[in-house]
């Protein structure tokens, strides 16, 4: 079975994916890392999005890995979060990373998270979810985790909601037939509930 979590920056997508995959006893693919992953390399090496895609092996994990290991905090600086940004915005690196995404989805259940699971990933995902939140909710949540001020969050934030559009993405538009939750105000329990229960539902 295929759980797809889609939404924009800041929807706690991560928190949530995480949490359902554990206490169903699925795998967490995140697909956002992959891209995070490509944009490391483009910055330690220089190369460009596509060469630097082919540059390095990614393996699912969880966690997952860059040439075999953990690349930890160096996917999420605000250096390698505007990057991952640009290098998504190429068609090639995207070709890429969806037909590994397609491949690691096809053996077992999984939790996948990302912007364009439900439309293009896994359009046949059993369940299908699309998490949002305010925008000053999203950029509290993310500046609690980069040590960063809101103010300076929610610029960056407005910046990649735009950019992290078209491809099939659904970062500020729900995708048809998804599950909406608006996890404003709601704590990861509360959501991770809901998701749980219709995948239980779909399940007997
Ligand atoms: O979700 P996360 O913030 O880690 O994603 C990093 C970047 O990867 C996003 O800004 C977006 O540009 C891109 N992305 C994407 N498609 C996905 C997942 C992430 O384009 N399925």
């Amino acid at each position: 079975m295929v759980i797809a979590i889609d939404g924009p920056a800041g929807a706690g997508k991560s928190t949530v994916a995480k949490a359902v995959a554990q206490s169903l006893g699925f795998k967490h693919l995140d697909t956002g890392g992959m891209y995070r992953i490509v944009a490391l390399a483009a910055v330690r090496s220089g190369l460009g999005p596509v060469e630097a895609a082919g540059s390095i092996r990614i393996d699912a994990g969880p966690p997952l890995l860059m040439d075999g290991e953990d690349p930890g905090d160096a996917i999420r600086t605000p250096e390698v979060t505007a990057m991952a940004s640009k290098v998504a915005g190429d068609v090639a690196v995207r070709e890429l990373l969806v037909r590994r995404q397609q491949e690691i989805l096809a053996e077992g259940d999984w939790v996948a998270e990302g912007r364009d699971i439900c439309q293009v990933v896994a359009p046949d995902a059993e369940v299908r979810v699309w998490l949002t939140a305010d925008e000053t909710e999203r950029a509290k949540r993310r500046a609690n985790q980069t040590g960063e001020s809101v103010e300076e969050v929610l610029v960056a934030q407005r910046l990649r909601d735009t950019a992290d559009e078209g491809h099939g993405r659904s970062t500020l538009e729900a995708p048809e037939g998804a599950l909406v939750v608006d996890t404003t105000g709601l704590s990861p329990d509360e959501v991770v509930a809901e998701i749980r229960a219709l995948a239980n539902r779909l399940r007997d």
